[in-house]
């Protein structure tokens, strides 16, 4: 094994230098880490690294959100971080550290950049070079879930109007700031109208202040396809969390350097840096894990400090490197002059800085210095809301589960001014008029809905009603009209 080269200490810089969290991390993270550090301070960068604790060993000794307890005030005092790749010890009960820093720092934009190495880093897309920006903080990820009934659980898929407008924004900003030419959004929204259909209603109208951008819509599905057959068809991609998370890693294999691309996680006051690879047990302590990938996180940090000619410099020995050949063996091809391991390759880059490369672009100073303008979401109109009516569901399996039968109880129960309207069984229509080929689980949705306006008290009389007839009642999802239009789905089959 190969012994490191000591890490950048604290004690060693200056007070003056902006402080900066540093989060050394598992498996090859303190190694990627070691190396990046160790070129930031040879090129020169402002930054004091201050350590802060997280990851395995938190989770071990019995931490289940993976922090040192002083951690959240060490991060709130700098504002920024660095971090190496955590492991998420297996099994549960341990919380996802990404998934908690993210929500809990408001870092509500994830930001990928995917770029070929043509052709001294092996890839069938030479001239891939396109950027994600993935909503951060919503959809499935809010974490919600319930086991509702024997046979069914539910995970809260949450899309809020602030949250597309903000991440579609920092996405045409991102464009204009970065010289980008086309913003294209990737949503599922001919399935999901309302959730997936906002954040499309939102890009359409944020496009439009945004001439100078070419917008266009592809759903997530063919787009996702498209990518992985066509990258260099795209230039920055929106989308909501989930697809994000796909994307993104289905956009790094094909660029051919997992272990060379950098991600940044923005938000308003507090922004993290880190590579987009794990933390690669089977690599540690070997000194032979790429470093590429965090050195690329860290000088997007760098440029986010305003430090756009350090920044510039180290991304530009970072190139010279790989064009000269200096390869780690995860990026070894027919244009490999040496194998390196982790602190030789990050030699390398330290003799190459003040370089620029002969044949990949460039990177200046000047390209990266505009300033991305942050506006707050707007803050809608007054809207009219009405309550209309509740959709109660049911944990019910009897009588040989005929949706007939729930219907005769349910019109018992029902009050005269909110009918009983239909009944879905995994949002499929089953009554009235449903067939019987139709799978039924114990899961039923029963809509009770007025022409007119009601009352909450009408909709808790209704339910003792319900209550009376001894059925399982799991939960209620109440229908408001805004403005005059419904707030809910149809069920399909209507
Ligand atoms: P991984 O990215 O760690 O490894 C996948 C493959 O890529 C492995 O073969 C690995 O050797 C290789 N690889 C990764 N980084 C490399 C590098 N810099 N240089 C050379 N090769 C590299 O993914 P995994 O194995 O699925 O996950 C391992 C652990 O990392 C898990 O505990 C997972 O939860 C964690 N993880 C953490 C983060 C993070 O902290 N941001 C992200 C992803 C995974």
């Amino acid at each position: 094994m190969t012994a490191l080269k000591e890490p950048v200490q604290t004690a060693d810089i200056q007070t003056a230098l902006v402080p900066v969290s540093v989060v050394y991390g598992d498996g090859i993270g303190p190694e990627i880490m070691g190396a990046t550090l160790r070129i930031l301070a040879a090129a020169g960068a402002q930054i004091a690294p201050q350590e802060v604790r997280m990851g395995e060993a938190l989770y071990k000794a019995g931490h289940t959100s993976g922090f040192a307890p002083d951690a959240w005030d060490m991060l709130r005092q700098t504002g920024i971080m660095l971090k190496a790749p955590i492991t998420t010890p297996q099994g549960g009960g341990y919380k996802s550290l990404n998934v908690t820093l993210r929500k809990t720092l408001g870092l509500y934009a994830n930001v990928r950049p995917c770029r070929a190495y043509a052709p001294y880093v092996p890839t069938h897309h030479p001239d891939m070079n396109l950027v994600i920006i993935r909503e951060n903080e919503e959809d499935l990820y809010a974490g919600i879930e319930h086991r509702q009934t024997r046979e069914v659980m539910q995970c809260l898929k949450l899309i809020t109007r602030p949250g597309c407008e903000k991440i579609v924004r920092y996405a045409f900003e991102y464009a204009r700031a970065n010289g980008r030419k086309k913003v294209t959004a990737l949503t599922k929204d001919n399935i999901m109208k309302m959730c997936d259909g906002l954040f499309h209603t939102v890009f359409d109208e944020i496009s439009a202040e945004y001439p100078d951008i070419k917008a266009e819509h592809q759903i997530i599905d063919i787009g996702t396809a498209r990518v992985a057959a066509r990258p260099e068809a795209y230039d920055v991609i929106v989308t909501l969390n989930l697809y994000g998370d796909i994307i993104s890693d289905v956009a790094a294999e094909v660029a051919g350097s997992v272990g060379l691309a950098g991600s940044a996680n923005i938000g308003d006051t507090f922004a993290m840096f880190e590579a987009i690879h794990g933390s690669a047990p089977d690599l540690a302590g070997q000194d032979a894990a790429n470093p590429g990938g965090l050195i690329s996180a860290a000088a997007l940090m760098l440029g986010h400090l305003g430090q756009h000619e350090v920044a510039a410099k180290v991304q530009n020995a970072l190139l010279c490197a790989l064009e000269d050949g200096m390869h780690t063996q995860d990026i070894a091809g027919p244009h490999t002059k040496e194998v390196l391991g982790t602190q030789a390759f990050a030699d390398a880059v330290i003799e190459r800085l003040g370089r620029v490369p002969q044949h990949l672009p460039a990177v200046t100073a000047e390209a990266q210095a505009k300033e991305m303008p942050v506006r707050q979401p707007t803050t809608p109109a007054y809207i009219d809301k009405q309550l209309v009516g509740t959709d109660v569901f049911f944990e019910w399996t009897d009588s040989g589960r005929d949706p007939d039968v729930l219907a005769a109880i349910l019109q018992e129960a029902q009050l005269r001014n909110i009918p009983l309207k239909m009944i879905t069984n995994r949002g499929v229509k089953v009554w009235p008029g449903g067939l019987p080929e139709t799978f039924k689980s114990d899961h039923w949705r029963c809509r009770f809905q007025s022409d007119t306006p009601v009352k909450h008290g009408d909709l808790l009389a209704l339910l003792i009603r319900v209550h009376d007839k001894g059925l399982d009642f799991i939960k209620t999802e109440h229908l408001y009209t805004f403005d005059g239009e419904p707030g809910y789905s149809l069920g399909q089959g209507q």
